[in-house]
């Protein structure tokens, strides 16, 4: 194509699974398919041969990730706990049992034996209903091109070489490579293929370089050196933009940095009122790599950590010291000062491949979380005594999700002290200062919140749970998520009703549910009372930004205000006015 030629503008819509605005150059990452050669083995001989040759492909694939790994270990902002998990895959039993048995058996070479065991995985993944669990094939996918690479011994362009300032465009960028990107150069990337929560996005946000994967089609349409913007708020990627465009995001862009910034630069100031309020800001995390971001958005704490991911990737449970390696990873922070964990939240939208759980009619409504594990007691106490060996290293609280009434969280109490019992016994150190809280996510709890209160140390409330039980809505039902609303006088006196019976009985009372991280709803929040509000890490310096901005005072009579009013319309357009007016540059999208 000639120089002078005017490039169409091409816009693709995608996942933006990092925030933020790059534009610049394509640089289109060639890694090459691999063709799966096929060949049938004459002999028995032949077939030890190639096992040795797959065992060998293995070897050096591990050694490609250690090497990765070594070399990232003191990049800024990455904990790659990801390649421990490729690293896992390479050496699980079940994934180098079936291919092994694949070129014994069937008599074909390790490529394509290799093949049927991922296409084998593929099916089993495919019928998991939660889609995180569902994405993990892709982690048994990039490990298995790792290994196809070594047995043709091909190799690929590595982009930790890209050394310009590009925007990378790729088929798939598998975590491991991304890792590697160097961040000061590369500007941001977009992908053909990919999920909004694969490591691949997972790393990108906590390496801060905007993102945009599941394009489908992108490496097909732009050509090395085309201009690009990817817009890894919205997920828009627009290849060739005319000079208008490019003027529009280029000011975007400077108004985004600008934002960021100073929410950055701030985001380490405490959350207090105009008026001295003091409010704890926390996190909620998924995995253990999230603290770094956690703690460079604003807050020393962690305070809902969701820790039934630890069961994910997973073929045989997790073992106690798989759990403790992660809880103590957590509360030994040094950055950290309280970490709430959570015991694990199985069931209902929630890894529901697990036979046990698999054939509810109502999951959501089922053998979850807490009720899970008083019948699962054994699995549960392996947990325990993770958590309780692991609060020896740090303060550590814990949460059990679920809780219905008092009945329950007596039987949780009871185990959990002859968990501790039994550790001691056996002579390990367990935290002397570890509170013990609950989730108010349950109507009947929040009914019982004054009794529940001279069980715990803290509540924390659910709000996504809370909702969906409180008006008979099912979450994964998109035909009542219009009753799913946060500001509805239902779920407000709901939310009043547990913050006064926690202060009354002198405990603290937390929100950790997505209410907590939405800036719209932080003053009624303030007003509430509650003492902590916990977030996904994004999202605290815009919440603590908003609070610092308001008083105390100010709060407690919007939320006086808008308690009088009956329908949710009327909760809603008040309180949207009132943040508009008051704080117009951080909510300008709702301000028409
Ligand atoms: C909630 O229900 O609000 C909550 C924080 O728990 P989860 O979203 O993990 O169910
Ligand atoms: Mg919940």
């Amino acid at each position: 194509m000639g120089n002078n030629e005017i490039k169409k503008t091409i816009v693709l819509k995608g996942i933006g699974v990092s925030p933020g605005i790059a534009s610049g150059n394509v640089y289109l990452y060639n890694c090459q398919d691999i063709q799966t050669p096929y060949y049938k083995l004459d002999t028995n001989t032949l077939a030890t041969k190639e096992v040795k040759r797959f065992k060998k492909a293995l070897k050096d694939s591990v050694q490609e990730l250690s090497d990765i790994k070594e070399k990232t270990k003191n990049k800024e902002g990455i904990e790659p706990l990801f390649l421990d998990i490729h690293i896992m895959i390479l050496k699980d039993r079940m994934f180098i049992r079936e291919t092994v048995d694949n070129i014994q058996e069937r008599r074909i070479n390790a490529e394509w034996a290799l093949k049927l065991t991922v296409s084998k995985y593929r099916d089993i993944f495919k019928k998991m209903e939660d889609e995180y669990l569902k994405e993990r094939i892709s982690d048994v996918e990039y490990v298995s091109e790792r290994v196809l690479r070594n047995l043709s011994q091909k190799t690929c362009e590595s982009v930790a070489d890209i050394d310009e300032e590009v925007i990378i465009i790729a088929r798939d960028l598998s975590p491991a490579d991304t890792v590697q990107i160097n961040a000061e150069k590369v500007l941001g990337f977009a992908t053909d293929s990919g999920g909004k929560t694969s490591h691949t996005a997972i790393v990108a946000r906590s390496m801060e370089i905007p993102a945009v994967v599941g394009l489908e089609k992108i490496t097909g349409e732009v050509q090395s050196d085309d201009k690009i913007i990817v817009d890894g708020t919205t997920g828009l990627v627009i290849i060739n933009p005319d000079p208008d465009i490019l003027k529009r995001y280029e000011d975007k862009k400077k108004h985004y940095q600008l934002m960021e910034e100073d929410l950055i630069k701030n985001a380490g100031l405490p959350a207090i009122t105009q008026d001295n309020h003091e409010i704890d800001i926390s996190a909620n995390i998924e995995f253990i790599e999230e603290i770094p971001s956690a703690v460079c958005h604003g807050t020393d704490r962690i305070g809902l950590y969701r820790t039934e991911f630890i069961y994910v990737n997973k073929e045989q449970l997790p073992t106690e010291e798989e759990h403790f390696a992660n809880y103590r990873r957590v509360v030994s922070d040094p950055e950290i000062k309280w970490a709430t964990i959570r015991t694990f939240d199985l069931g209902g939208d929630k890894f529901v491949s697990d036979p046990k759980l698999a054939a509810e009619m109502n999951p959501a409504m089922g053998l979850r979380a807490i009720r899970f594990c008083l019948q699962e007691v054994e699995l549960f106490k392996v947990q325990l005594r993770a958590i309780l060996r692991a609060s020896a290293y740090g303060n550590t609280k814990i949460l059990f999700p679920m809780i219905s009434g008092v009945a329950e969280i007596r039987e949780v109490k009871k185990i959990l002290s002859e968990v501790k019992q039994g550790l001691v016994a056996e002579g390990f150190s367990v935290g002397d200062n570890t509170e013990i809280g609950i989730m108010i996510e349950v109507p009947s709890a929040v009914m019982m919140a004054d009794r529940l209160a001279e069980e715990v140390d803290f509540f924390s409330i659910g709000t996504n749970d809370l909702i969906q039980y409180a008006m008979a809505i099912d979450r994964v039902n998109e035909r009542v998520t219009y009753l799913y609303d946060p500001l509805h006088p239902a779920i407000l006196r709901l939310l009043k009703h547990v913050v006064d019976a926690g202060h009354k009985a002198g405990i603290t009372v937390a929100m950790c549910g997505e209410m907590a991280g939405d800036p719209a709803y932080s003053m009624i929040l303030l007003g509430l009372g509650l003492d902590e509000l916990s977030m996904t890490p994004l999202a605290i310096p815009r919440v603590k930004r908003i609070i610092r901005r308001s008083t105390l005072k100010e709060s407690m009579e919007l939320l006086d205000t808008v308690m009088t009013f009956s329908t949710v319309g009327e909760v809603e357009t008040y309180v949207r006015n009132y943040m508009v007016e008051k704080f117009p540059e951080d909510f300008p999208i709702i301000e028409q």
